[in-house]
């Protein structure tokens, strides 16, 4: 990434400071690095490959949500798989002002003109969110207008302005096949910032170079590290290089939590996933009855009426 620009607010500064790596302080891996990890995460995952292959003949798919689902509640993690995801001003707000920020990348727009810009272009597509934003009331899509505008507003104010050397690209989908793909760990960053670089050498050397960013319109969660973590494994062995920092940006704060990327970071991410995956596979062939863990999640859940832990946490939240 570029060195530090002038002229920015101090919250702008301050984000940038976080993510910036000189060049020669940013780390090298040998050419084989990621290799080794898919080897790892290959043989701890064998003994699972048959009852993958059972639940789907296509893979199990596995995404930071599931993680973060098996981790917490799993009575929850499986309502939520099974009730349909229903598209509002709410969870539509994220993909839009990631939209805007994807357009912005590239082209200068007035926070306005991007979100506008944004909305026309998710309606172009065909799929849920483009139908429900076409069928959106004017109430409905002025109220998604007002907050994504907001967002991006603030988003302008407190993250450094994009600049072209360091090749933004935003909505990154990235997936890696695992056991001839039996297990397909799936992502998407909201925003990258950088490349790695090949350095050559006898031993192949890269250079880290990427950062990946989620940009959280939301309150911060517990796994929002965990989640990250899971984002540099999936990018190490599908790139083949480990990024060089992970961050959450919280657009409403204005700051973003950065963790620079290390073998022992995606060694306890290699470990989390395998973990998780044991137990989204031992939950999905009916091994076991669901854990129910009360707690906040519980104000969102659509069995929380039939839960009776739920609703002892829910009439006394602070107990
Ligand atoms: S109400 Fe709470 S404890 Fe019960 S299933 Fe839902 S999240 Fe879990």
């Amino acid at each position: 990434m570029a060195e530090t620009a002038p002229g920015l607010l101090p919250a702008q500064q301050a984000a940038l400071h976080a993510i910036r790596t000189p060049a020669e302080h940013r780390p090298t891996y040998p050419a084989g690095f990621a290799n080794e990890l898919r080897n790892d995460a290959e043989a701890a995952l064998t003994e699972l490959v048959d009852a993958a292959r059972s639940l789907d003949s296509r893979g199990v798919w596995i995404s930071k949500r599931d993680l973060a689902g098996v981790f917490g509640c799993e009575a929850r993690h499986l309502a939520d798989a099974d009730t349909p995801f229903e598209w509002s001003v709410p969870t539509a707000r994220g993909t839009v002002l990631h939209k805007a920020v994807e357009l912005s990348t590239h082209r200068r727009f007035e926070p306005e003109d991007a979100v506008d810009a944004a909305l026309e272009r998710l309606v172009a597509d065909d799929d849920s969110l483009g139908s429900f934003l076409a069928r959106a009331s004017a109430g409905e899509l002025a109220d998604l207008t007002a907050n994504c505008v907001a967002l991006l507003t603030r988003f302008g104010e407190t993250f450094p302005p994009m600049q072209r050397a360091w090749r933004p690209a935003a909505e990154v989908r990235a997936r890696a096949r695992l056991c001839g793909g039996a297990f397909v760990l799936n992502g998407k960053y909201d925003l990258t910032l950088g490349s790695p670089a090949p350095l050559g050498g006898p031993d192949g050397l890269q250079r880290a170079g990427k950062v990946i960013i989620d940009l959280k319109t939301g309150s911060r969660t517990p796994t929002d590290p965990e989640d990250l973590r899971f984002y540099a494994l999936v990018e190490t062995l599908s790139v083949g290089v480990p990024p060089l920092g992970i961050g959450s940006f919280y657009v409403a704060e204005g700051r973003i939590e950065h963790e620079a990327v290390t073998a022992g970071v995606l060694d306890s991410a290699l470990r989390r996933t395998v973990d998780g995956i044991g137990r989204l596979i031992s939950l999905r062939t009916d091994r076991r009855e669901a854990r129910r863990v009360p707690g906040p999640p519980c104000r969102w859940c659509p069995i929380s009426a039939d839960c009776e832990p739920g609703q002892a946490w829910l009439s006394d939240p602070d107990d």
